[in-house]
């Protein structure tokens, strides 16, 4: 068994100069340098934004978006560029509309977007009473008879009171993820929920939901509408909604990519950063996750660039299917296993093309410990700390294997404005940001690789 251990000489010792620069920070400066003043990077995510926009797992634009970064990737001048192929389960959203069925036959559109993998309506929708809910336990307390039959209106908002809007996420999203298994198990006739976002406005945020075997049909209204039938609800008893989704199941072929730059002393062992290629059916997909690809790439752009000796293989991978069904994670885990893939250490980029703040790990203490030593190096350019937290939802399957993950983190305050939502548009991604974010990436990996050291262990 192998085992790493940083050696880390990074206080440079007083000597003839006082003026002597630390190389390690030079070399920072170089690739900050680099970062900021090129813009392949963000050309590349207007082309995922405008030419594959919606690129949910199994779109054509999914296949276009991968076959583009491939293409970037060859002539970027990457060792080896490599689709790694798999067969996935797959659901393909169609249309999706719902509105409220008066007495008198009249009917008020809401705006809505289907969770996926919500279950398809017959052509004209289904048409059923409203329960107003605000717990995804309420449904088990009521039980089938008055949840039977109905249409479950999950109506919490996200609490504006956690300084964390990742954690008013994790607080809230419950009600989209469970709320419709549980309605389905007690017999709804389908689920309608609340958008999680922060804003009042007419944007649906969609998002996925753990319904597999047993599904009804779900969606996603926007809060003002989510306010609206909710007032409705209070003035008319029995109210009536018509949900109708098409969308289709199947099965089909697709692909992560996989991208090197081949480590000059250690090929073998691979230092890895990556996002999510995919991107709901109703958005650009520019911070979630656009912005993570093509900063994943920049990152070795920028270690070709500058012709860094990296000692290790440097490797961008762009996941499919993070927003569905993570199949596209749980592929590359596989591999990882069937070819013994030593890694040192994977990163993911998924909080948005925001400033970054700092780099979380999901890793033992020793381990955390030890990459704290370069936080007076990175935090020039957004590294305030590095501290236990989460990893990714891409990279998260290669805990099993004990390898530290890394998760990038960003001044998070406007997330919830974009996330999975028409407004997520490469108009709103800050080419300095997006470039600061892979600024810290690059430093994180050039500092792992130059001062870590292997020892055999057994
Ligand atoms: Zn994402």
């Amino acid at each position: 068994m192998i085992r790493y251990i940083v050696s880390v000489v990074l206080l440079f010792s007083i000597s003839t100069s006082i003026r002597a620069q630390n190389p390690d920070s030079v070399q920072l400066r170089k690739i900050f340098e680099n970062a900021i003043t090129n813009r392949e990077a963000y050309h590349n995510l207007e082309f995922l934004c405008k030419q594959a926009p919606g690129r949910l797992l199994g779109s054509p634009n999914s296949y276009i978006a991968v076959d583009y970064m491939r293409d970037y990737a060859e002539q970027m001048g990457a060792d080896t560029v490599f689709l790694q192929q798999y067969i996935t389960p797959a659901w393909i959203h169609e249309s999706s509309d719902a509105g409220i069925v008066y007495d008198d036959g009249s009917e008020y559109a809401l705006t809505i977007d289907a969770l996926g993998p919500s279950a398809s309506t017959p052509k004209e929708g289904i048409t059923a009473e409203v329960i107003e809910l605000t717990q995804v336990e309420d449904i088990e307390r009521l039980g089938r008879e008055k949840i039977g039959g109905r249409i479950v209106f999950f109506n919490r908002p996200m609490k504006p009171t956690f300084i964390n809007p990742f954690a008013a996420y994790g607080d809230a999203v419950d009600q989209r993820y469970w709320g419709p298994v549980k309605a389905a198990e007690y017999g709804a006739a389908g689920v309608i929920v609340r958008s999680m976002t922060y804003n009042l406005n007419d944007i649906p945020h969609t998002g996925s939901c753990a319904m597999r075997e047993n599904r009804i049909p779900a969606v996603a209204v926007s809060t003002m509408d989510a306010d609206y039938l909710s007032s409705e609800l209070k003035k008319v008893p029995g109210l009536m909604l018509n949900i109708n989704v098409q969308a289709t199941d199947t099965a089909l072929t697709t692909y992560n990519l996989i991208v090197d730059i081949r480590g000059k002393e250690k090929p073998e062992e691979i230092i890895l950063v990556g996002g999510h290629i995919d991107a709901w059916f109703n958005t650009e997909g520019a911070h979630d996750d656009g912005a993570g690809c093509v900063q994943a790439m920049d990152v070795l752009r920028i270690f070709n660039e500058l012709k860094i000796q990296n000692k290790r293989t440097i490797r961008a991978v762009m996941f499919m299917d993070e927003e569905l069904y993570q199949s596209g994670g749980a592929a590359y885990a596989k591999y990882t296993k069937e070819n013994g893939i030593d890694h040192l250490l994977a990163i993911e980029s998924d909080a948005g093309a925001f400033m970054p703040i700092g780099i979380t790990f999901s890793a033992d203490p020793d381990f955390i410990a030890e990459m704290q030593q370069f936080k007076s190096l990175l935090e020039p350019y957004g590294g305030g700390f590095l501290k236990k937290g989460y990893g990714g939802v891409d990279i998260n399957p290669l805990k099993e294997f004990g390898i530290p993950l890394a998760g990038l983190n960003t001044v998070r305050q406007r997330y919830y404005n974009y996330h999975h939502c028409m407004s997520d548009t490469f108009s709103e991604v800050s080419f300095r940001e997006l470039q600061m974010g892979t600024t810290l990436l690059t430093g994180l990996i050039y500092l792992v690789d130059r001062h870590w050291e292997s020892t055999d262990d057994n």
